[in-house]
């Protein structure tokens, strides 16, 4: 470890927003880089994170494969090939994402293939609770629960040690269990606060309600339709269903099935990767149009991709079961403002290019959160040993303003920080 003072985080992302996620620790000049991703306007063009020139970073670190987290990451290997590292999985996955943002994106975006084929050929691959040292850093992977493979990071430099943790969960899903962070020795903690101002209700109630609600429809006939992202919530899903011995066909479409593959691969990094596995061989595959009809004419789950409906498979099978009242279209993700999903769930209609229907499928949303509430953030800061600053990121400025209070109320001694990107914070 070398001396103390000088180190100064910078917020390049996520400042204020959800997703985006770019955070950096610089010292003497030399940076760690945490994650680089991109959001995307109403009009699907690519927000970036703020500039860091590629030649100062000492190492970046892909903390899962969301593309809020790594989708400006090939960006940095345009010139140069600074050191790279992530879980093995992560490292997998996000092959496949990136590959699928540049088919939807490519002529917006300032990268391509090569860029990828370069960023992963030379990235190196770590599990958790293992370190790796760059420069005057030594930079550390620890569980957090938010996807398989998802890692915190935990950065030893100058003096200090600084935690961030990426997007994470305290509880325990089919997937993987929650965080490991309680009793990491910290002084600073860059925290997500995707759900500021939210309390999930318990899991096991969500598990409950959804199998029930699938039961009902398909035992009256009715297909099932999923909308699911084909990482990690498609797999819940699935895993779910297997649990409780779901005797009718499902169906999977999309990416769904090239990640599951992954994902097995990686077993370790899963919670239960025998029930994955038992899930991925009840599936059917969907492989061409024929298949989707055949899914939809039986009583069964259909799980594909996207999980707002906005495009992709999902949105060819609520087209076909939208306006049809034996069918259920249950959505498992968030829902942004102005995907077909929220205005399924707010206006109850069905709009596409050629028509505007009232949807009739029995329409409901389920909350099987990846992400911790403001309790879990709470308790997450409270299990940290030594913490003195706590920098809120990836959430909404107006829950943040309360979490902020909040954590200022429950424990006074803190710094509590809610910074914008282009932020500076220097510790000493
Ligand atoms: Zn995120
Ligand atoms: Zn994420």
């Amino acid at each position: 470890m070398s001396e103390s003072g000088n180190v100064k985080l910078r917020i390049l992302g996520s400042g204020r927003e959800v997703g985006r996620a770019a955070i950096a620790v610089e010292h003497k000049g030399r940076i760690v880089l945490m994650d680089y991703g991109v959001n995307f306007d109403e009009n699907e063009m690519p927000l970036y994170p703020l500039h860091v020139r590629p030649k100062d970073l000492e190492l970046v670190v892909l903390t899962h494969s969301h593309l809020d987290h790594i989708g400006a990451a090939p960006a940095l290997f345009l010139s140069t090939r600074p050191r790279l590292v992530g879980t093995p999985l992560t490292l997998d996955v996000s092959r496949y994402l990136l590959y699928d943002m540049i088919k939807l994106n490519g002529p917006n975006l300032i990268f391509d293939e090569k860029s990828v084929n370069d960023m992963l050929s030379s990235a190196e691959a770590l599990g958790y609770e293992q370190s790796i040292e760059a420069g005057d850093f030594e930079v550390t992977l620890m569980h957090s629960g938010h996807i398989p493979g998802s890692a915190s990071a935990l950065v030893d430099v100058g003096g200090h040690r600084i935690l961030y943790t990426s997007d994470m969960n305290t509880i325990d899903v089919k997937l993987t269990s929650g965080h490991k962070l309680a009793g990491t020795k910290v002084d600073t903690v860059v925290i997500e606060s995707t759900y500021s101002n939210m309390i999930h209700p318990p899991r096991e109630r969500m598990e409950k309600e959804f199998y029930e609600s699938v039961m009902d429809v398909v035992s009256k006939g009715g297909t099932v339709l999923v909308p699911a992202f084909s990482v990690a919530r498609g797999q819940e899903i699935m895993c779910l269903l297997e649990e409780k011995g779901f005797g009718y066909p499902t169906w999977i479409d999309g990416m769904i099935r090239s990640i599951t593959e992954v994902y097995l691969a990686h077993g370790s990094f899963l919670r239960d990767s025998r029930l994955l596995a038992k899930a991925y061989n009840e599936q059917n595959v969907v492989k061409g149009w024929g298949d989707r009809r055949r899914a939809l004419k039986e009583p069964g789950v259909i799980i594909a991709s996207a999980g707002m409906l906005k495009g992709g498979p999902s949105l060819y099978y609520y087209g076909k079961l939208a306006s049809n009242e034996r069918a259920g279209v249950f959505l498992v993700s968030y829902q942004a403002p102005n995907t077909p999903g929220r205005q399924a769930l707010e206006e109850g209609i069905f709009v596409n290019e050629t028509r505007k229907v009232p949807v009739r499928a029995r329409l409901q949303l389920f909350d099987f959160s990846s992400h911790a509430d403001w309790k879990g953030v709470i308790e997450t800061i409270r299990g940290l040993s030594g913490v003195q600053r706590v920098v809120l990121v990836h959430g909404e400025p107006d829950g943040q303003a309360l979490l902020a209070e909040r954590i200022r109320r429950e424990l006074p001694n803190l710094e509590v920080l809610v910074p914008n990107n282009g932020d500076e914070i220097v510790l000493d």
